[in-house]
């Protein structure tokens, strides 16, 4: 898959929000959005430029594909399924997101960033339904039980993760047992739940042009 290898930091502040690409480091001083809030480049600093309608929207779609740290085709894949399904389409394209199988584990806590979420799917290390998935788009659904493949639970960070995940708070479509690494996907998550740091709205709008 094509990935964007330009700085992680440069895209935060491109977007102009955290996007929590480096997992620890966004949360620590060191962040590069938190030293220098304003746009990479020379014109950074200077007054932003009145944004058109179609630049907001490309902005909105922007952001979220670098957030969930996608492709363009998978993005505009995931937008026509979203539109494919009953209900109301930017939920369900931010439902889809949310469901792939690197931000699930993102989410419970078992990696710091979704970057290293994804190397964790891609290596092989999470089960799903006790059998190994190693595609990092893979879609969770209710009932799923993920876990950590059983000769890695005793090595390296996986052994201090168990007391980290007591203080993790996951949302509320996935409950973590820290003891024993495991995750059941308990429902969809909640439109409640899908408030994110992009507006869907402005995301079909862009792709409905
Ligand atoms: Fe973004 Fe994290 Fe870099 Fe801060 S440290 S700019 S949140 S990727």
């Amino acid at each position: 898959m094509a990935r964007n290898l330009s700085s992680s930091c440069k895209l935060c502040r491109r977007e102009g929000v955290k996007l929590m690409l480096k997992g620890a480091r966004c949360e620590s001083s060191k962040c590069a959005f938190t030293r220098r809030p304003y746009a990479p480049g020379v014109h950074g600093t200077g007054r932003p430029p009145r944004q058109t309608d179609f630049g907001k929207q490309l902005r909105e779609k922007q952001k979220a594909k670098r957030l969930y740290g996608i492709s363009e085709t998978q993005f505009a894949n995931y937008y026509e399924k979203a539109m494919k399904t009953k209900g109301d389409s930017g939920v369900n394209l931010v439902t889809l997101l949310e469901l792939r199988l690197d931000n699930a584990v993102y989410r419970t806590g078992f990696a710091k960033s979704r970057a290293s979420a994804r190397q964790l799917v891609s290596h092989g290390q999470i089960l799903v339904n006790n059998k190994p998935v190693n595609i990092p788009s893979f879609l969770v659904k209710s009932g799923d039980i993920l876990t950590v493949r059983e000769n890695k639970k005793n090595k390296g960070p996986w052994k201090e993760l168990s007391e980290e995940l007591k203080n993790h708070v996951a949302p509320s479509w996935l409950t973590v047992e820290p003891g024993t690494l495991t995750v059941k996907v308990t429902s969809l998550p909640s439109a409640e739940e899908l408030k994110e740091a992009f507006d869907p709205k402005l995301i079909i709008e862009f792709y409905s042009r």
